[in-house]
């Protein structure tokens, strides 16, 4: 349970950054408690938004965010996806005008423990999948967040779920005050945001951040084999004395002495430790949609999660059992002529690329590029010069891609997706795999992954034809 602290919205003067779903609902909510919302937005005002707006009686600007707007009021709430790090939020910090996010109003007003998820890939994944465990274990409860429904509007019900379920990203940690999740976990952390971030190890502290108000009776769960996620853990037990949640729980393959948590072995999930009532708890991930990588990874994390909030491990199956991926990550459209297309056009990140390329045997044909976000693609060497066939890369990114890649495989630079997906279906032999993996934001050509992935998947339809 949260204590009774952190912000008072009552009497206060609250500008609410952005407005879609999340801002519709933080202005709600502000409302509700006594506050008085006012809105901007960076984008073009629509008639239908000026009209809520009017008749929720919320001043408000579009077009961009200015100081003499923003800085009239004792508040801001950024909405999740609006940049943390404009000038005008600095500009309003100066003034000593708190800038937060919807998490940091948990502590005065969720009355409703928290998992919380976040890490750069698995963050849906997982999330979905923790909920699933629970609710299939009949456990009453919210899934929300950065996926979907906004924390406020939860806020605004009954509260009568057992469990709040939220992926959270970094900036939203970046964010989010006083936030404390009763279960933490960190799934790994590769380089992403690299365009928001003025350091890799600044975007690695803002994930860490997740844990930093923990306390002794809360639980962390993280990747033991993600060397950052490792590292961060460790020092940041000798950095905060006083800080060292009683449970921390690990996942991975690899697990020394003394290590409590979930060890991946095959197409199982070994549960191991003195938290747990009884001996070893195994989870055969066969016949489920979690057998191969990452998403064994995935499942032991969410196994962790679920049982740590008090789950029965014989309640747990359903869930497993019943899980079907997400759209758009390793998703198979279909095989034509032996040739099996992936859709992974989630995979905005180069971890993604390499998590994706590691669970296929090769070879593969990669369709890559997109808006570049400023990470180092060379991590992906090895992986391209064992695996991929060919890289066809599109975008604002390739020539950026082709010069970190070059002389490691057949490398084509292509004007579009269409034209990427011919010279793919042209290039791959019985028992290959067409992988759309692009390790960058779809942004330059596209509404976001989604439509990219649709794209691809009516084109290599369309081959069949
Ligand atoms: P997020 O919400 O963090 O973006 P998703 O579950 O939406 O995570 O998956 C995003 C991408 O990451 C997809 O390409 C997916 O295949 C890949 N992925 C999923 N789980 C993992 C993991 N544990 N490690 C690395 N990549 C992963």
């Amino acid at each position: 349970m949260q204590p009774t602290s952190g912000i008072d919205l009552a009497g206060k003067r609250v500008l609410v950054a952005g407005l879609g779903k999340s801002g519709r609902s933080a202005i709600r909510f502000c409302q509700a408690q006594g506050a008085l919302a006012c809105l901007s937005d960076s984008g073009p005002a629509t008639p239908e938004a000026s009209a809520w707006l009017e008749e929720m009686g919320v001043k408000y600007e579009f077009d961009g965010h200015r100081d003499r707007f923003c800085h009239a009021v004792d508040l801001i709430l950024l909405s999740p996806g609006v940049p943390h790090d404009l000038p005008v939020w600095e500009r309003a910090k100066d003034k000593a005008i708190p800038v937060l996010g919807e998490l940091a109003l948990a502590p005065r007003y969720l009355r409703t423990p928290v998992i919380a998820v976040t890490g750069t890939n698995g963050k849906t994944t997982v999330t979905t999948l923790i909920g699933d465990l629970l609710k299939g274990a009949g456990k009453e409860v919210f899934v929300g967040g950065n996926i979907g429904t906004p924390l406020t509007d939860y806020l605004m019900t009954g509260q009568t779920a057992e469990w709040l379920v939220l992926e959270v990203s970094s900036f939203q940690l970046d964010a989010a005050g006083d936030f404390r999740p009763e279960i933490g976990l960190l799934l790994n952390i590769s380089p992403d945001h690299l365009d928001r971030y003025p350091s890799y190890e600044d975007y690695a502290l803002a994930k860490f951040k997740l844990f930093a108000r923990q306390r002794m009776r809360d639980v962390s769960i993280i990747n033991r084999d993600d060397p950052d996620t490792r590292r961060l853990f460790t020092e940041a037990k000798g950095i905060r004395p006083g800080w060292e949640p009683r449970r921390c729980l690990s996942f991975g393959a690899l697990r020394q002495p003394g290590e409590d948590g979930a060890e991946i072995r095959d197409e199982t999930v070994r549960l191991t430790g003195g938290w747990l009532a009884g001996p070893e708890e195994i989870y055969d991930l066969r016949g489920t949609r979690l057998a191969s990588s990452p998403n064994r990874e995935n499942a032991a994390a969410a196994l962790l999660a679920a049982r740590a909030a008090g789950c029965q491990a014989e309640g747990l199956r359903p869930g497993l059992v019943d899980f079907r991926p997400l759209a758009h990550r390793m998703t198979e459209v279909a095989e034509i002529g032996g040739v099996r297309y992936i859709d992974d056009s989630k995979a905005t990140n180069i971890g993604a690329v390499a998590a994706a390329l590691a669970a296929l045997p090769g070879p593969v044909v990669l369709i890559a590029g997109g808006r570049d976000k400023g990470g180092d693609y060379q991590l992906l060497a090895s992986q391209v010069r064992a695996k991929v066939k060919a890289l066809l890369l599109i975008g604002e990114a390739r020539e950026r891609m082709a010069t970190a890649l070059k002389g490691l495989t057949r490398l084509e630079a292509l004007d579009s997706l269409a034209q990427a997906v011919a010279k793919a279906h042209e290039l791959a032999r019985p028992g290959e795999v067409v992988l759309l993996s692009p390790a960058c934001s779809s942004f330059d050509m596209f509404s976001g992954y989604a439509e990219r992935g649709e794209l691809f998947a009516r084109l290599v339809l369309g081959l069949k034809a």
